[in-house]
């Protein structure tokens, strides 16, 4: 039974989605005004995790990521850079894209621009306002926390408490509370269609004045759009839950009068440098670009998946080598599967192992997507396999069945055949094997230089001796 953590209600709960099989969930996507970092590579990889689990759990997901393409960190950057805030919002969408399908996360189902949904936010905009839930002043419409009664449900705030944090945002004095969040932000200086707004400052009409759309009001008009207002999950990093997310329930429960907007709140921890965030502000970051000049994307989905997501991070290079290990010894393992010749029947001990191992690993995933929980029954399986390897129990049949048990949970974590190498000529067990028989050869140890040569056979090897030393053979 699929359980999981809900930041909502602080408890782990069954798994009840609103239409049967079909799910809609949706995952904040970026602000595109520079490259992505390693923190925002571990939010995704978590949920591409999470949406191909469920697919393959039988369940139909819609996974909806809105683009932040206008905000006041893609203004203030175009002016910086002097290019329109189109030119350069449209630039970063593309290398964000293009940094997504390098890590092999493709069930998104739907990428929605803020900008190409304007007509959506005005509506909601327009509804708050005949609603009573929101107050224009001087610079522009502003959401009033104190008149939604839930307001603080998501991340257990007080209105008192919620002020600190959205005012450093929303600094218009006129406001009634300091916590109230821009809904639609007024162009003063632009008045008509052909007024110009230089290129860097956007606006659009609207019947409340030319302007420019806050940045919550986006997703929940994106949402409303697609998933007509109720849905099953919305996910984000856990530094999302306060103000955005709560701004989220405030408007779209406000506009809808329906509740919950959403049933689950999934948040994933932070990825951390020497336990600090890693964040644009504080200039500790690694681009996901640069990390994959030297390493290979399957380096960073395992070791964005061998933490809960839930769970902070810590990227270092220690962790990093680790990874790299723990890949070779997979690739290692996958190489003696494929090179698997013995033609004996299959034994009842590894049906055995490939059936525990599946019910473990589905417990594991169903119980909050426990990923390093269901790493470690991988590894296990591992270690069990090469052992009836080494006892030559395991037979070419069987070694069948594992790669394509192997496979399906590929399919949820894209590191064990995803970006693998293609395997070398000749492996590196089988060298090590063929270096042992030479030693046991000049001892003068036949029957076990004998045993090895077969061994080799089995794995679909042939040893030929020549003057200069072994050649290996691959058998056709
Ligand atoms: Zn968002």
């Amino acid at each position: 039974m699929l359980k999981f953590y809900n930041t909502l209600t602080r408890k782990k709960e069954i798994f009840k989605p609103r239409k049967n099989k079909k799910i809609n969930l949706f995952v904040c996507g970026p602000t595109v005004y520079d490259f992505s970092h390693l923190g925002h590579a571990r939010t995704y990889i978590c949920f591409d995790m999470i949406a191909k689990y469920l697919k393959q759990k039988g369940y139909r997901v819609f996974y909806l990521q809105n683009i932040t393409d206008i905000d006041d960190k893609i203004i203030n950057r175009a002016k910086e850079k002097k290019i329109s805030w189109k030119d350069l919002s449209r630039k970063f969408e593309r290398e964000y894209l293009k940094d997504i399908k390098a890590l092999n996360i493709n069930s998104v189902t739907k990428y929605a621009r803020a900008t190409d949904h304007i007509k959506e936010i005005i509506s909601q905009v327009k509804k708050l306002l005949e609603k009573g839930f929101a107050y224009q002043i001087k610079d522009g419409i502003y959401y009033d926390i104190s008149k939604f009664k839930d307001y603080g449900k998501l991340s257990r705030r007080t209105v008192l408490q919620a002020e600190d944090a959205v005012s450093r945002i929303d600094t218009a004095k006129e406001k009634k509370n300091k916590g109230d969040f821009c809904l639609w932000k007024l162009a003063p200086h632009r008045t008509s269609e052909a007024s110009s707004s230089a290129g860097f400052e956007p606006s659009w009409p609207s019947p409340f004045g030319f302007g420019r759309p806050g940045w919550h009001i986006e997703d929940t008009a994106i949402t409303e759009k697609y998933f007509c207002p109720q849905y099953d999950i919305h996910g984000g990093a856990r530094d999302l839950i306060f103000p955005h997310h709560e701004a989220e329930i405030a408007q779209m429960e406000a506009v809808s009068g329906k509740k919950p907007m959403v049933r689950y709140w999934l948040h994933t921890g932070f990825l951390t440098v020497k336990r600090r965030k890693m964040a644009k502000s504080l200039g500790n970051f690694i681009t996901i670009r640069d990390f994959l000049k030297d390493n290979s994307a399957r380096i960073l989905r395992l070791f964005a998946l061998k933490a809960h997501y839930r769970s902070p991070i810590d990227y270092s290079e220690k962790e990093i080598k680790e990874v790299k290990e723990q890949l070779e010894k997979i690739d290692e393992f996958i190489d003696k599967l494929k090179s698997q010749r013995a033609k004996r029947k299959i034994t009842t001990q590894h049906s055995k192992l490939i059936r525990q191992t599946k019910e473990k690993f589905e417990q594991a995933m169903d119980e909050d997507f426990n990923t390093p929980k269901a790493i470690a029954i991988i590894f296990k399986l591992i270690n069990q396999g090469n052992s009836l390897i080494n006892r030559d129990l395991l037979s070419q049949a069987d070694a069948k069945n594992v790669l394509k048990f192997l496979g399906k949970i590929d399919e949820v974590f894209n590191f064990i055949f995803w970006g693998k190498k293609a395997v070398p000529k000749t492996p590196l067990f089988i060298k090590k094997i063929v270096k042992e028989r030479e030693k046991a050869r000049q001892r003068k140890n036949w029957k076990l230089a004998d045993e090895l040569r077969k061994k080799i056979k089995q794995m679909g090897y042939r040893i030929e001796d020549t003057k200069k030393g072994p050649k290996i053979k691959k058998i056709k």
